[in-house]
């Protein structure tokens, strides 16, 4: 007779091989190599083996393995969740003294830990403007799957348009994570402007009036479709009480935009560009609190291109530098990359009297 912890275990076992075949299978990415890069610190674990060098199957782990299974089959976000659960609370269950999970005993013990691991993570508001270009897919492509290995992550894509990018809408659903698809076009007197555009400013505001509209907890984070990000800044930014500030890599002449810390204390700002400005800092350099946002009904971003980020801080007011939460490991940790991608042209048309009825036709439909 077989003890039913251990068939519990088998069982699981067995799910876990199907679920690591498809994936060895669909031979894309090593999801096991993220969720190690993730850290163990935010992953929960079990030792499948002994202590000592042994494989561990994490929480991510698993969600990583079942979500790069809806990516590549476009599995219902319903469906993976259930998968996701089923088999967290057959193979984990939450240790209550520290992060490391342990192999579950019962069934529904383990749902209710389950419940308070998602209960504690308060949303994370991801505002990110974007608008229809060459690179806008293999922007938001990329992004999506940082996002993908992020907890708990409410994503707001704003495009730039007065209509939605059908493109944008499909991808977005195949990633599996909670979105939000709006639009907020430039208005004509900015967009017909010579010189330096407000860029991503309506979408922005329009991704905090969502907020203001239906968040009330939770942290937001303005970023860019073009940025990097690393993982690691998401753990951070979710602690913000009000308004948190951090380094952010490749900004101007300097590469680093960052706030300068000396003896544990912040005495000012390093950035190429200060002109005037009382808060000299990048677009992916800061989070905010759903609450602290709230408390201050008059925050708004101005359209006045290079002072975007000034301006949206000075308007929290009363809010000073020196009441800025420092993260990034107190501002010794680059965590926010301002990348750029090249610029391409639009592609040509195509030649429908040679191509006409070949994969061409439908390869151009995914590009612009
Ligand atoms: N953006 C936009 N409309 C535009 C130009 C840019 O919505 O006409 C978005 C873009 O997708 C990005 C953000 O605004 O998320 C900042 O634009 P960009 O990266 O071009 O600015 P930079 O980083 O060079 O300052
Ligand atoms: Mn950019």
């Amino acid at each position: 007779m077989m003890k039913p912890t251990m068939k519990v275990g088998l069982i699981a076992f067995i799910g876990l091989c199907v679920l690591f075949y498809q994936y060895h299978l669909s031979n894309v990415v090593r999801y096991d190599q993220l969720a190690s890069f993730n850290g163990a610190d935010s992953a929960a674990f079990i030792s499948l083996e002994d202590d000592n060098g042994s494989r561990k199957i994490t929480e991510d782990t698993i969600k990583n393995a079942v979500r790069s299974v809806q990516y590549i089959k476009g599995l219902s976000p319903d469906i993976t969740e259930l998968i996701i659960q089923e088999l967290l609370s057959q193979l984990l269950i939450k240790s209550t003294h520290d992060n490391t999970l342990t192999p579950s005993s019962t069934k529904s013990s383990s749902l209710v830990d389950l419940k308070q691991v998602n209960n504690t993570l308060e949303p994370l508001y991801i505002i990110t403007p974007t608008y229809r270009r060459s690179e806008q897919i293999p922007e938001l492509t990329r992004m999506s799957h940082t996002l993908m290995l992020v907890d708990n992550i409410h994503w707001l894509v704003i495009e730039d348009s007065k209509i939605p990018t059908k493109q944008v809408t499909q991808l977005l659903e195949r990633t599996g994570l909670k979105f939000e698809h709006l639009i907020a076009p430039m208005p004509d007197k900015y967009k017909l402007k010579k010189g330096a555009k407000p860029r991503g400013v309506s979408n922005r505001n329009r991704g905090l009036s969502w907020i203001r509209a239906n968040a009330t907890d939770g942290v937001f984070y303005f970023a860019d479709d073009d940025n990097t990000y690393d993982i690691d800044l998401f753990k951070e930014i979710r602690r913000t009480k009000k308004v948190s500030l951090f380094p952010v890599g490749l900004c101007t002449s300097y590469g680093l935009s960052s706030p300068i810390i000396k003896n544990g204390k912040f005495i000012g700002f390093y950035d190429g560009w200060i002109a005037g400005r009382k808060f000299p800092v990048d677009m992916a350099g800061f989070a905010v609190s759903v609450k602290f946002l709230h408390q201050r009904p008059n925050a708004i971003m101005p359209y006045r291109a290079g002072f975007e980020e000034d301006g949206f801080l000075r308007s929290l007011t009363p809010f000073e530098p020196t009441e800025a939460e420092f993260f990034g490991d107190n501002c010794t940790r680059v965590l926010a990359w301002h990348t750029q991608t090249k610029k391409n042209n639009p592609s040509l048309p195509l030649n429908m009297k040679i191509h006409n009825n070949t994969n061409l036709v439908q390869l151009k439909q995914q590009i612009v």
